[in-house]
């Protein structure tokens, strides 16, 4: 069982490279925020708590957040592995999320962060707001959002670092190649 987390600000690719991890390699794929877009859409009691944060551009609590994603791993018990999307997103739920594995006979083995420049994000989302329509990628939402990875997020990564769990891969190129780097990584003995 190989368990992974995909890493990095928002529209660094997280998500299309998620996709392709899946069929590859059968993950469980676990993305707070679609799980959080869900409890919104079906105005859940944990989507009325949420969706105002969420549309700030903020991070929801700690708290809230590991409840949900404990909940959701102990819906799957013989998982072959899990891919965590946009989780952890601060060192306590890293700190969480290392606990929780332990305590079921399992690791956190791979941390893959792509890395993008900002400019290259906010050009990525300009884009994709054309296509999609998501409340948060308006301009101070987006800011916002931004904010939160730089002042809160970035800090998960010196901490799977020192523990040499942490690979970084150059998240701007062709899809394919990324794709590959990342397979090059969990494919390493
Ligand atoms: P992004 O494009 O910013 O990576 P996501 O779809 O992963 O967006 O998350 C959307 C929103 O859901 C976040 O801005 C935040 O409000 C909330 N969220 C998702 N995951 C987490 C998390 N691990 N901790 C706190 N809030 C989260």
């Amino acid at each position: 069982m190989i368990n992974a987390v995909i890493f990095g600000p928002p529209g660094a690719g997280k998500g299309t490279q998620s996709d392709r991890l899946i069929k590859k390699y059968g993950f469980i794929h676990i993305s707070t925020g679609d799980l959080f877009r869900w409890h919104t859409k079906n105005d859940t009691p944990l989507g009325k708590k949420v969706k105002e944060i969420m549309n700030s551009g903020a991070l929801v609590p700690d708290e809230i957040t590991i409840a949900m994603l404990k909940e959701e791993l102990q819906k799957n018990p013989h998982a072959k592995g899990f891919l965590f999307d946009g989780f952890p997103r601060t060192v306590a739920q890293a700190e969480a999320l290392d606990k929780f594995m332990k305590e079921n006979g399992t690791a956190i083995h791979h941390v893959i962060a792509l890395d993008v420049s900002e400019a290259e994000l906010r050009a990525r989302i300009a884009k994709r707001r054309t296509i999609e329509n998501r409340a948060d990628d308006e301009d101070e939402k987006l800011n916002k959002r931004i904010t939160e990875y730089f002042g809160k997020t970035i800090h998960v990564l010196p901490y799977y670092q020192k523990q040499n769990r942490l690979s970084t891969i150059n998240g701007v190129g062709e899809i394919d190649r990324i794709a590959n780097d990342i397979a090059a990584v969990l494919d390493k003995k």
